[in-house]
């Protein structure tokens, strides 16, 4: 489940591994797989057409020989059913499933229409509402909101970018370093406001903790990322701040309380396991009973491969993005 980064490199990664069997890959976006850092780069700069984004060909798609469902998000997992229930009200089985569904933006409370920026449709939208004099707010300063400030303002946007934090960036990158990317921001006449926090969005702009309200023509929330489980509510996997995983990065699942490690049904890995850490994109792999070893017919090494694999190529730290 999810046709991104993190889903793409375990089909290739299944098929290079000499998986034969059947792939189904599916996503709630209508687009193919996409790179997403060029949205708030190139994209939003109008440097690029978005065709320049798919992560591969339709030819290299073909020869993965996939069953390729975009625009299908999934509602629930039915574990013993072994299948994801689907929003059109199908059903996909499974013999093994892989939890890929990613992170979506951190939204503000209120009444105000305000952008994010983690889709090709959000970049899109976005870039049509920037021009010379128009107002941005951009709440939070962090990679995102920093790169989209600094684009805006390069389009001739009037930009105000406000940061909670004294320092930008200085929980990633030290305080030194954030102080040279704040005094850039300044450089390039962004008006970089630290130490203010965000109450809501209003109609007119951004409504601060302290009552001032900035006014704006477009507002760009950048507040970071939850993981997309609520799919998974229901379904008894222990879901945290994402999929609670082994060390195999193999789902933990079972009855409320149960120890991590603690292997209450066959076929689930009995090893101690611990949360993703550092692993917030919310990618996994399920296994229910009565379960064949996935992938099958791998062997354990292979599954472990395919698990560090997995964890390499798609769990990189989010931070607000
Ligand atoms: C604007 C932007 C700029 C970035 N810049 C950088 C950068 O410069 N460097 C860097 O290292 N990283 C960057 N990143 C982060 C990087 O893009 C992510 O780490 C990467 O996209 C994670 O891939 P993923 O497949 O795990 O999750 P995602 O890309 O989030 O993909 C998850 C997919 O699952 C789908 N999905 C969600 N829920 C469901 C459901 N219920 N049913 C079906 N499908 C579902 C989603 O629609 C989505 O297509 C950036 C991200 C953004 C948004």
């Amino acid at each position: 489940m999810g046709a991104s980064a993190a889903g793409l490199a375990a089909v290739e990664t299944l098929r290079r591994e000499g998986y034969d069997g059947t792939l189904t890959m599916i996503g709630a976006e209508t687009h193919a797989p996409y790179d997403r850092p060029p949205l708030s780069k190139q994209i939003l700069a109008s440097e690029w057409e978005h065709d320049r984004l798919a992560l591969r060909s339709s030819g290299d798609l073909d020869a993965l020989d996939l069953d390729l469902r975009l625009g299908t998000a999934a509602t629930g997992l039915d574990l013993e059913g072994r299948a994801v229930v689907l929003a059109d009200g199908t059903r996909a089985a499974y013999d093994g499933l892989i939890v890929a569904t990613g992170v979506r933006p951190r939204r503000l409370p209120g009444e105000g229409d305000a952008h994010v920026l983690r889709t090709l449709d959000d970049a899109l939208a976005l870039r049509d509402r920037l021009a010379e004099g128009r107002r941005l707010v951009v709440v939070g300063a962090g990679f995102l909101g920093a790169e989209a400030a600094a684009v805006a303002r390069g389009l001739g946007a009037e930009v105000t970018l406000l940061e909670p934090a004294p320092v930008p960036l200085g929980h990633a990158v030290g305080n030194e370093v954030g102080r040279v990317l704040a005094a850039a921001h300044l450089e390039h006449g962004v008006d970089l406001r630290t130490g203010v926090g965000v109450a809501a969005v209003t109609e007119a702009g951004v409504r601060l903790a302290d009552g001032e309200l900035v006014e704006a023509d477009e507002v760009l929330v950048a507040i970071g990322s939850l993981p997309n489980t609520e799919w998974l509510a229901e379904s008894g996997l222990t879901v945290g701040d994402g999929v609670v995983c082994d060390e195999y990065c193999e789902a933990v699942w079972g009855p409320p309380g149960r120890r991590l490690g603690e292997s209450t049904r066959p076929g689930t890995s009995p090893a101690g396991s611990t949360r993703c850490s550092g692993c917030r994109c919310a990618s996994s792999t399920v296994r229910t009973p009565p379960s064949r070893v996935w992938p099958s017919p791998a062997t354990s090494s292979a599954r472990r491969r395919a698990s560090r694999s997995l964890r390499c190529h798609t769990s990189g730290p989010t931070s607000t993005t």
